[in-house]
C-alpha cells in the first residue's frame, strides 16, 4: 500500500480521538435565536427541536435528552422503580455499575459475558436470576449489539424490565432497527468522545409513553406541574446551547460514521493481507448481516501465543505516538469500587486482559492510518 507522508508524526499522539465540529456560522446562528428568546433551559425550543429531530432521525418512538448517560441510566432505574438485584456485566465503563450503587434498595448482581460480541451471555443471565431480581442492566459492549433478543425473551418470561446501557450505540441499527429501540428503554451518551455528541450529554430512547412521561419528570425534580410533586427526582435536563449543539451536529453524524469506517476497514485489510501470531481481529467475526456498527471502536485480542503482553504493544505504540485503549480494563469487579467476587467470570476477565483498541477518528486520513498501520507492523513484528 502507498503511503502519504505525514508532516509531523508527533502530532498525532494528540489527536487520536477527536469530536467533530459542526459549521461555526450554523451554531451560532442557533445560540443567536437563544438569545434573542432569553429561553436557557427547561425544555425550550431547542430543546423540542433536538428531541424531534433525534426521533425522525433514528425512527423511534420516544427520544428524552439528558445531561449524560450516566444520569439518564439512573434515571431510568429510579423512575421505572428498579428494586432487589439487577443482572449487570463485568465488562463495561464504571459508570454502568457505579449508577447501580446509586441506587437504593438496588444490588448488582453480575453474570459473565459471551466470547464473541462480549455482551451479556444469556444462559449465564438465566443461572444468575433468582427470586429478588428486579431488572437487567445489559450493555452494548464497545458499540456492537449484544444478543438483544435473547435477553429480551428472558426479562419478559420472568416480566422484569431490560434496560441497556447504549452509550457508545448511535447511529448503531440491528435488523433494521435502531439498536436503542430493543428493551424496556435504552440510554445513549452524547459526550464529545462518542459518535456523535453535545460536548456533554445523552439521551434516554424508549418505545413506550409511561417510560418517556416518567423520566422526563424525573429528570426535572420529580415535577409533574406547579403544585405537584411526584417523585424524589433529580435535575438531569439538557440545556438549550447543547440542544443546539446537537442540532446543528445531527446532519454531520452519518459522515463521521462513514469517515470512521474507512479507517476500521483499512485496519481490516491490513490484518487480512498480515497475520500476527496470537492477534485475533473481532470485528472480522462481525460480518452479520442483521448488524450495522457506527465503527467507534476497533478492538484487537492479545492472546497468550502472541510472544508479546498487551500491555508492552500498547506502550510501544505510545512511544511512537499511536494511543491504543485497553477499553474496558479493569473489569468492574476488579476497580475497587466493587469489593467483588473476582475470577468468577472467566471470559469477561480474559477478553479484559487481553484486549486493546486502535485508534478510530473520523479526521484520520490516508497519512495518519498509514503512519499508525506502520508503526502496528513494527510493534507487532517485534513480537514475532
Ligand atoms: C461513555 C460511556 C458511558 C458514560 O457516558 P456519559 O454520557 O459520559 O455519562 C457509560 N457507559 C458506557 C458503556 C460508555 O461507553
Amino acid at each position: 500500500m502507498k503511503r502519504v507522508p505525514l508532516a509531523d508524526p508527533v502530532e498525532l499522539s494528540l489527536v487520536m480521538n477527536q469530536p467533530t465540529v459542526p459549521e461555526w456560522d450554523d451554531y451560532a446562528g442557533l445560540l443567536r435565536q437563544i438569545f434573542d428568546a432569553k429561553w436557557m433551559t427547561n425544555f425550550g425550543e431547542m430543546h423540542q427541536r433536538f428531541e424531534s429531530a433525534l426521533r425522525s432521525r433514528m425512527d423511534v418512538d420516544h427520544v428524552l435528552p439528558v445531561t449524560n448517560a450516566t444520569v439518564g441510566l439512573m434515571t431510568v432505574l429510579r423512575a421505572l422503580d428498579v428494586q432487589g438485584e439487577v443482572i449487570t456485566t463485568p465488562f463495561s465503563f464504571p459508570a454502568t455499575h457505579h449508577v447501580l450503587l446509586n441506587c437504593p434498595g438496588v444490588r448488582p448482581v453480575f453474570a459473565d459475558i459471551s466470547g464473541e460480541d462480549f455482551g451479556l451471555e444469556p444462559d449465564r443471565v438465566r443461572e444468575a436470576i433468582g427470586p429478588e431480581t428486579g431488572a437487567i442492566l445489559a450493555v452494548h459492549a464497545l458499540g456492537v449489539p449484544g444478543r438483544v433478543c435473547e435477553l429480551e425473551e428472558i426479562a419478559r418470561e420472568r416480566g422484569i424490565p431490560l434496560i441497556f446501557d447504549a452509550a457508545p450505540c448511535f447511529g448503531v441499527r440491528y435488523r433494521g432497527r435502531d439498536l436503542t429501540s430493543y428493551g424496556d428503554a435504552s440510554v445513549l451518551s452524547f459526550h464529545a468522545t462518542k459518535v456523535f455528541h453535545t460536548a456533554e450529554g445523552g439521551a434516554i430512547v424508549s418505545s413506550s409513553p409511561d417510560v418517556y412521561e416518567r423520566c422526563r419528570t424525573w429528570i426535572n425534580f420529580g415535577i409533574q406541574d406547579e403544585d405537584t410533586i411526584v417523585a424524589p427526582g433529580l435535575n438531569g435536563k439538557m440545556d438549550e446551547l447543547r440542544c443546539a449543539l446537537g442540532l446543528v451536529n445531527l446532519p454531520g453524524v452519518d459522515g463521521a460514521i462513514g469517515k470512521r469506517r474507512r479507517v476500521v476497514e483499512a485496519y481490516l485489510r491490513f490484518f487480512r493481507e498480515n497475520r500476527f501470531e496470537g492477534i485475533t481481529v473481532p470485528l472480522e467475526r462481525y460480518r452479520d448481516p442483521d448488524v450495522e456498527l457506527n465503527y467507534s471502536y476497533f478492538p484487537l485480542l492479545v492472546e497468550p501465543g502472541s510472544g508479546r503482553s498487551r500491555d508492552s504493544i500498547a506502550q510501544a505504540l505510545r512511544s511512537r505516538g499511536v494511543i491504543a485503549r485497553k477499553y474496558y480494563w479493569p473489569t468492574i469487579l476488579d476497580h475497587g469500587s466493587f469489593p467483588g467476587p473476582r475470577g468468577k467470570f472467566p471470559v469477561a476477565g480474559r477478553i479484559s486482559g487481553r484486549i486493546l483498541c486502535l485508534p478510530v477518528n473520523p479526521h484520520f486520513g490516508e497519512a495518519e492510518t498509514g503512519k499508525i498501520l506502520d508503526d502496528l507492523e513494527q510493534v507487532l513484528e517485534m513480537g514475532r
